[in-house]
Formats: C-alpha cells, sequence, structure tokens
C-alpha cells in the first residue's frame, strides 16, 4: 500500500510532503499563456511545508489529462491540477479525473441553486445557461471548493488510500483565492503538527561573476537540510538558501547559520537579502555622508536616474542628471573635453570621468556618477566591442572610473551598466565610510 502524502518521507515532525502540480489547457502548451499557475501554487504550498516535486502540462484531453494526473498519483499520492474546470466543452478535467478514481459524474444540487442564485444576483441577461449546468455534475464524493471569484467550483477528489486530486480553475485570480482559502486550510488540517516548512533566505551579491562566486562558497559545507541555489540575474547573482524539513522552530537560526558560513567568503559583494534594491542602501550610504549625488549618462539614456529616483524619499540625496548621448552635450553640458574625446573616444574611462566631474559642477552635487559604452548592437569597433562600457564616480574624496565589457542584448547591456555604475557608486561611499579622512586620490 502505498504512503498517502502526509505520511511520506520520514513522518517525524518537520518532514516535508511532496505532490504533483499538473496545469492543464492548450494554450499553456501554444505557448499564448505562460503557465503562472504553476509557480504561484509551488511558492504558497512550500510556506506549509508541501514540496512541488513534479509539474506536467497537458492539452485539454481527457486522455492526457487522466495520464499525467495518474501517474503524478502513483508517485506522490498528492495532485493539484489547474484549468479546464469551465462550461466550455474544452473544459475536461473533472471528467477525467471522475474516470481515474471511478467515479460518475452526478448533477450536485446545491452547487447548481448556488449558481443560478450568483446568475440573478450579478444581475446577468437571460436564463441560466445550459452549459453552465455541466459546472454543477459533480464526481461522487467530491469536496466542493467554493470559488468566490467565478462560477467553476473547484474540487477535491480522494480514494480510500487517502490518494488525492485537487481540482483548481484555471483563471489566476480564480485559482490564487481558492488555493489561499479552501485547498491550503485543508492541506494544513491533513498534515497536522508534521509538515515543516520550506523557507528561503536570500543574499544578493552583484559586481562578481557567478562562477567566481561559486568558486568562493561552492565547497562550504551547509547545515543539514539547507541547499544553496545560485541565480544569475542583471543585478548580480542571488545566493538562495533553503531549508526543508526542518522544525519551524528551528529554521530560521538554521538559516542564520547558513548565511553566516557564506558571507566572510563573498566579501564587499553581498548587498543585501531578499528583493532588496542596491539603490536603496546608495541613497543610505549618500544620506549618511551628507552628500547629494547627479548622474551623466549616455548609453543608459537615464536608467541610472530612474533607478535612484525610483526609491521613495531619493530627493533630498539625489540633485539630478544629464543624458549626455550626443558628444556635443557631453562638451556643452558637462565640460568633457574635445581633447579627450579625439584621443580616447566617447567610451573611454578618460570621457567617463569627465563625466562625472562634470555631473558634479554642473548640478552642485558631491557625487557625480557617469556611464558611457557601446549598447549595441551598432557601434562597436575592433578595440571596443558591443557591450563595452566605461563608468566612473567622482566623490568630493576621489575619482575612479572602470571598464566593464558586459553581455546580453540592448536592454540587458543597458542594465548591466548602471548596476554596474551602482556597484562602483557603492565601493566608493563604503571607503568613506571605512576611512572618512581619506585623501583624495585619483584611484
Ligand atoms: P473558465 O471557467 O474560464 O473556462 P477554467 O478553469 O476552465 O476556467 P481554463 O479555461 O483552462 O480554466 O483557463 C481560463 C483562463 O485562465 C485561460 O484563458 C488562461 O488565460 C488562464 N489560465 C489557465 N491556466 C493558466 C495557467 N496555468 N497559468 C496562467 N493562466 C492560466
Ligand atoms: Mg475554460
Amino acid at each position: 500500500m502505498l504512503p498517502t502524502p502526509f505520511e511520506a518521507g520520514t513522518g517525524h515532525a518537520g518532514s516535508v510532503v511532496n505532490i504533483e502540480i499538473v496545469t492543464i489547457g492548450d494554450e499553456l502548451l501554444l505557448g499564448f499563456t505562460v503557465d503562472s499557475n504553476a509557480a504561484y501554487i509551488a511558492r504558497c504550498l512550500a510556506v506549509i511545508g508541501v514540496a512541488v516535486s513534479r509539474r506536467a502540462t497537458v492539452g485539454d484531453s481527457v486522455d492526457d489529462i487522466t495520464d499525467a494526473a495518474g501517474d503524478a498519483l502513483e508517485r506522490t499520492g498528492g495532485v493539484v491540477t489547474t484549468g479546464g474546470l469551465g462550461p466550455t466543452n474544452d473544459d475536461r478535467t473533472k471528467p477525467a479525473i471522475a474516470a481515474l478514481f471511478g467515479r460518475d459524474l452526478r448533477l450536485h444540487e446545491p452547487t447548481l441553486e448556488r449558481m443560478k442564485a450568483g446568475w440573478i444576483a450579478r444581475g446577468l441577461p437571460g436564463e441560466f445557461p445550459a452549459a453552465n449546468v455541466s459546472q454543477a455534475m459533480m464526481p461522487d464524493g467530491a469536496v466542493i471548493l467554493e470559488n468566490a471569484h467565478g462560477t467553476a467550483p473547484g474540487i477535491w477528489l480522494e480514494d480510500d488510500r487517502g490518494r488525492w486530486v485537487a481540482m483548481l480553475p484555471g483563471v489566476p485570480r480564480e485559482m490564487r483565492r481558492m488555493l489561499e482559502d479552501q485547498l491550503i486550510p485543508l492541506l494544513r488540517a491533513r498534515g497536522g503538527a508534521k509538515a515543516a516548512a520550506i523557507v528561503s533566505r536570500t543574499l544578493r551579491t552583484s559586481g562578481v561573476p557567478e562562477s567566481r562566486i561559486a568558486d568562493l562558497v561552492g565547497r562550504i559545507e551547509l547545515p543539514q537540510g539547507v541547499d544553496l541555489a545560485y541565480l544569475p540575474g542583471w543585478e548580480g547573482v542571488d545566493l538562495r538558501l533553503t531549508a526543508r524539513g526542518i522544525g519551524e522552530e528551528s529554521v530560521s537560526a538554521v538559516l542564520t547559520e547558513a548565511a553566516g558560513r557564506l558571507i566572510p567568503h563573498l566579501g564587499d559583494s553581498v548587498y543585501g537579502e531578499g528583493d532588496e534594491d542596491m539603490a536603496v542602501h546608495i541613497l543610505q550610504a549618500l544620506r549618511g555622508a551628507g552628500w547629494t549625488a547627479a548622474v551623466a549618462e549616455s548609453c543608459t539614456g537615464g536608467m541610472l536616474g530612474m533607478r535612484l529616483t525610483a526609491i521613495p524619499g531619493s530627493s533630498d540625496v539625489v540633485r539630478g542628471g544629464i543624458i549626455a548621448y550626443d558628444n556635443e552635450v557631453k562638451v556643452g553640458q558637462l565640460m568633457v573635453s574635445e581633447q579627450s574625446l579625439a584621443e580616447h573616444g566617447a567610451v573611454s574611462e578618460e570621457v567617463a570621468g569627465e563625466m562625472a566631474a562634470g555631473a558634479r559642477k554642473a548640478l552642485g552635487a558631491s557625487v557625480g556618477v557617469a556611464i558611457t559604452g557601446i549598447a549595441g548592437p551598432g557601434g562597436a569597433t575592433d578595440d571596443k566591442p558591443v557591450g563595452t562600457v566605461c563608468i566612473a564616480v567622482e566623490t568630493p574624496l576621489r575619482a575612479a572610473s572602470r571598464t566593464v565589457r558586459l553581455h546580453g542584448d540592448r536592454d540587458e547591456i543597458r542594465r548591466r551598466a548602471t548596476q554596474a555604475a551602482l556597484v562602483l557608486l557603492r565601493k566608493h561611499l563604503r571607503v568613506q565610510v571605512a576611512e572618512p579622512g581619506a585623501e583624495r586620490s585619483r584611484a
């Protein structure tokens, strides 16, 4: 006999339960709808200690639904489906799952009455449509999951071995409400104290490539039950620590212990946790130093200004910015020298440095930050390929310029360039905090 889902695993307090998700709909297979339901369900269930061990997507066919749900049921004994519950004849989930459990469909009067009452209450025109009657057909033994936002109720079906399928609607808004109000309480009640949450903690790093991060922390032993995932993106590499099967009382301490083992090896590259924005930390550091900032942007066309001003309260620190796309603007507004442009080109550390200095002066700010680069697809030269970006920072204490080579398409290069400028700025603000009396120097 198969274990029921909540007896799977070790069975002691803190065990994680595995289930599978089957999302249903031709539009998902065709790619017209992105399957956001599966991701949403997985995130919500993790919190109550229910792990999704596999996901499948099938079209609106009875055979495919029966196969996918049947296989999933064999493996884990618990399946959540979404979609195919509506009144149209492409909605086949209910007959498919009923067949899988060997149950007949019967008219469920209370559901029909509730749907008719809803029809009248919403003032919809005409007779209650016959097509909707099919939604009130329920497999024998079904537990109805109320739909607060739509007509099609969800269904919980369970066999005598305790294996179950929960059928939720496809419409994300309806699915989310039903998941939160009905399925999660039901699963919690079944799991009792046995289930332990799957809890994550994310360290955000920037300025160090993923492979280097892996060299730094890949071999560090983590507490038992904690896994590390590398999540690279244009803002940097996030390190997600996920604890599974650890009791609620100790999970937070275990994650703190895990983070504490990694952080000393990551140096300055760690700037925050969760979904924290580096710009927030930068604004705080500027405020702490009593400094204001101005930006000068070429290839990013204002993205750096946008990142900084997106943070509420930035107006006390951010003076403004100049989008110096054309060289004439660089010279006219930012006092970049014609000679530097001719000798080194617009994408050079010299010009970036002059742009940062010019922004400081022109806008009367303590700190200037500049970006000039080749976002592509055109504009590359032999020694300056697409993705070559020069960034510069000038503070009252020091000035620094860097060249970075970024990858991706135009949009990604512009985002990464903005982030690289923030990384350089953060580094120099940290120096200011660490050595308040530091002499002005050219780094
Ligand atoms: P309805 O009563 O509207 O027919 P339903 O339960 O039958 O609901 P579907 O017909 O499968 O659900 O899907 C309804 C809509 O919900 C689809 O048009 C689609 O846009 C959206 N949808 C379905 N499945 C998903 C999914 N997995 N992720 C995101 N959106 C989805
Ligand atoms: Mg439908």
